[in-house]
């Protein structure tokens, strides 16, 4: 405990202010009298626990269970299979974010491999650079897979709505863009969650960034209906560890409330000109299916239709094969909180972040990923 309270102390900088607040943490916690679970939703506060040492100072007062808010990690096999072969097309050039070429698909085969076989598959930095890749390559149809929670969503209605502006024939999209509060009301609608107990979550720690778009408004709902707190936290360090203070006031208090944490960003209402934005290109799936969490109602976004010309989904006819996770790969489990990367047999042999053999070891968002870089040594040595 010293040595990651040593460590933590440098990275939070702010000395006096950690350790205040976690006296403050080990105080309510002994009041509990148990550990709490948190579920941390989003794989950038993962990161930041791991990375900063925050479930190594909490060590027995508090227990992260790390949740699915990782886009890439999330994506199913077939989504990864549909982006593979229209990458191989000929006539195509397919563009996506960067950690999204990396996942491998059903053949163990993912779109840098196809680049490498030729194919044209270019990483983006934002999705309007394709506005300018299709402009330079009028005779290639250019491809948009768009991943990524509320967060990524707003920029790719401005590309869809500059495409139409433009009158452009050569430019589509792949909408995979995926809804937080479906994915957390479904966690907890979970059996595993619900009724088997094998799963217990206490309370969330609400996404900073998604929460940005969206507001705190759409979490009340599961504060009051499941009776968890949720507190929206930021990302760094203080502001983790402020989120858990507050989660624990919360429950020695028989509270179940939406709190704000994360204030210099966040307000009740959200982006409302982001999210006329989205709501003006983009509706409710009937149905999408996530990996690890299987198919979730209304839990994703297509294109409407005034807009159809450039859904990917209705220009494109696909055939894809079967898909087929890797048989050893527990990254659904993972995604779902139910086990830890470190439960994995894979885990830093054969499945590193060079060689990912599931999406968890890929995005820089994945526990896996977080796991290697910030826990590997820790596991080596067990
Ligand atoms: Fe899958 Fe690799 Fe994570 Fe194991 S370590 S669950 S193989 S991504």
């Amino acid at each position: 405990m010293k040595a990651a309270e040593g460590y933590i102390l440098k990275a939070f900088k702010d000395k006096d202010k950690v350790l205040k607040l976690t006296e403050k943490i080990r105080r309510l916690s002994e009041e509990l009298g148990r550990t709490v679970r948190i579920m941390e939703f989003c794989g950038g506060h993962t990161h930041a626990i791991m990375k900063h040492g925050i479930d190594q100072l909490l060590d027995g007062v508090v227990r992260f269970v790390h949740g699915p808010g990782c886009p890439v990690c999330v994506m199913p096999m077939q989504r990864i299979d549909l982006a593979i072969e229209l990458a191989k097309r000929e006539d195509v050039i397919l563009c996506s974010y960067g950690d999204l070429l990396r996942v491998p698909g059903s053949r163990r085969k993912s779109l840098l491999d196809v680049r490498a076989e030729g194919g044209d598959v270019r990483m983006v930095y934002s999705c309007l650079d394709t506005l300018k890749i299709a402009r330079e390559n009028p005779d290639k149809k250019v491809i948009f897979f768009a991943i990524g929670f509320e967060t990524t969503t707003p920029q790719t209605a401005v590309l869809i709505k500059k495409a139409k502006e433009e009158g452009m024939r050569n430019l589509f999209v792949v909408s995979n863009h995926v809804i937080t509060p479906a994915a957390i009301q479904h966690i907890l609608n979970a059996p595993e969650i619900r009724e088997i107990g094998k799963v217990e979550i206490d309370a969330f720690i609400g996404p900073g960034h998604v929460s940005v778009i969206i507001g705190t408004k759409p979490y009340h709902y599961f504060a009051e209906e499941f009776l968890k707190p949720v507190v929206i936290a930021g990302f760094e360090p203080l502001d983790v560890l402020k989120a858990v203070y507050l989660i624990l006031k919360q429950l020695k208090e028989g509270r179940a409330e939406v709190e704000n944490e994360y204030t210099r960003f966040v307000t009740y209402e959200g982006n409302v000109k982001a999210q006329r934005l989205v709501a003006e290109v983009f509706e409710l799936r009937k149905t999408f299916e996530w990996r690890g969490l299987g198919i979730i109602p209304y839990s994703s976004l297509k294109i409407k239709k005034d807009y159809e010309e450039f859904d990917a989904e209705k220009v494109f006819d696909v055939s894809l094969p079967e898909p087929k996770e890797h048989p050893a790969c527990i990254c659904g489990k993972v995604i779902r909180g139910v086990a830890k990367p470190t439960d994995c047999k894979l885990f830093g042999n054969v499945c590193t972040p060079s060689n990912p053999l599931g999406s968890c070891m890929v995005s820089s968002e994945g526990a896996c990923a977080a796991y290697y870089k910030y826990r590997r040594g820790i596991v080596f040595h067990r």
